[in-house]
């Protein structure tokens, strides 16, 4: 493979994790190169509630959250379909932004800080020559001493995927207007799925669920009637749909996603975000998670860099702090939305939760990290 150009360190995925791992290592003036197929500013599925414990880091980004005047919430309310509630204040909390307004800070501060990001750009295809990594792209081959994946949920073909799959779910998001406290994250119950809603910049809430794809395949694959015959059996979610404003003429869906721990390192590649390991969205933490791993990859890269440690030891470094962070927090993410779609069971855990408040408020830190 011919290369273009150089660099210490290619990123493949700008999402959260790769734009921030990005920001981080241009802060410290190392060359890197960041490849994303798609383009920015962009809409994407999910909940856009992010727990505070990066509330730090992000402004150490430079994203100046606390000029932005967002929304903090920190009480969570659960219904289950039949309308048992259990509230509960967060100890943490956290607070919402879209998607579309924090990828596009991110990206601009990438840009600010001379990271090269070719968007509109695919990976396709990567190997090992001589200590350098050559990355196939779209748009020409990039030559790396380092290699990162940041790809999200979907591994391009030559990247590490588990072997074993669980199970197959459905991700829908809309922007609606809906009058409902902005310190309040809520989740509601329906059979095999869940939906959340929370305040974002602007007034603006975002109404967010999963469902097992089984469920929506009983609909016949047709969202709307999902909604209608699914999702408002539960009283909360009949008014909601009813009500609200809904933003978006189609609401925007992902399909085949799981929920797995993956790998941190594999084949001298660092993963890092949902690429290394998916938590289930009913902790809210995926967007920390992110964050943090990319946090944590550049604490080892950067002692790499300094000529401090081999690349051998940066990847044990980076991959015991990995599983330290997130290993039992993803399988018990897992855990905890397998037992949250059952609708029967989660009626009665809901009404056990109401009356043990050490239980669920474990329950919740086990899902989470402190700020970092
Ligand atoms: C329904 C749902 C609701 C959620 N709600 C929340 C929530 O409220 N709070 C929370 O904290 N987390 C939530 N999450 C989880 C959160 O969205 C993810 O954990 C987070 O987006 C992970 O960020 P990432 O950077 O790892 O991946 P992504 O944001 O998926 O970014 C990956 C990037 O890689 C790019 N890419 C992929 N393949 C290629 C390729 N071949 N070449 C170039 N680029 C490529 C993609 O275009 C994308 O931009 C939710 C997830 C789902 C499914």
């Amino acid at each position: 493979m011919e290369s273009n150009q150089q660099y210490k360190v290619i990123i493949i995925g700008g999402g959260l994790a790769g734009l921030s791992l990005a920001i981080q290592l241009a802060q410290e003036n190392r060359s890197v190169l960041l490849i994303e197929k798609g383009a920015y500013p962009r809409h994407k599925v999910c909940g856009e509630y992010i727990s505070l414990e990066s509330w730090a880091y992000v402004q150490r980004l430079g994203v100046p959250l606390e000029a932005m005047n967002l929304p903090k919430i920190d009480k969570l309310k659960i219904s289950s379909e039949n309308g048992v509630v259990l509230k509960s204040d967060l100890d943490l909390g956290g607070f919402g932004i879209s998607r579309y307004v924090l990828e596009d800070l991110l990206y601009k501060k990438c840009k600010e800080l001379g990271v090269e990001v070719l968007t509109n750009t695919k990976y396709v295809s990567h190997l090992k020559e001589r200590e350098l990594f050559k990355i196939k792209t779209s748009r020409g081959v990039f030559e790396a001493e380092v290699l990162c994946a940041s790809f999200g949920k979907y591994a391009p073909n030559d990247l590490y995927k588990p072997q074993k799959k669980t199970d197959n779910w459905v991700g829908v998001k809309y922007h609606i207007r809906f009058d409902h406290p902005s310190d309040e994250i809520v989740l509601h119950n329906f059979e095999n799925g869940y939906c959340g809603m929370s305040k974002i910049e602007d007034g603006k809430s975002c109404l967010c669920y999963l469902v097992n794809a089984k469920e929506l395949k009983k609909c016949g694959n047709d969202i709307k009637a999902l909604e209608e015959k699914v999702l408002q059996q539960n009283t909360y979610l009949n008014t909601l749909f009813r009500k609200a404003e809904f933003l978006y003429k189609k609401p925007m869906v992902i399909s085949n996603v799981s929920f797995e721990v993956k790998k941190p390192v594999h084949n001298g590649i660092f993963y890092l975000g949902d690429s290394a390991g998916t938590i289930a969205p009913l902790s809210g933490n995926g967007m920390s998670n992110a964050f943090r791993s990319a946090y944590l990859l550049n604490k080892s890269l950067n002692s790499y860099f300094k000529n401090e440690i081999s690349l051998a030891a940066c990847a044990q470094n980076y991959e015991k702090d990995w599983l330290i962070a997130f290993k039992s927090r993803i399988s018990t993410g897992s855990m905890l939305q397998q037992f949250f779609c059952k609708k029967n069971l989660n009626a009665a855990s809901i009404r056990i939760l109401k009356y043990a408040k050490p239980i669920h408020k474990y329950i919740i830190r086990k899902t989470h990290g402190l700020p970092f």
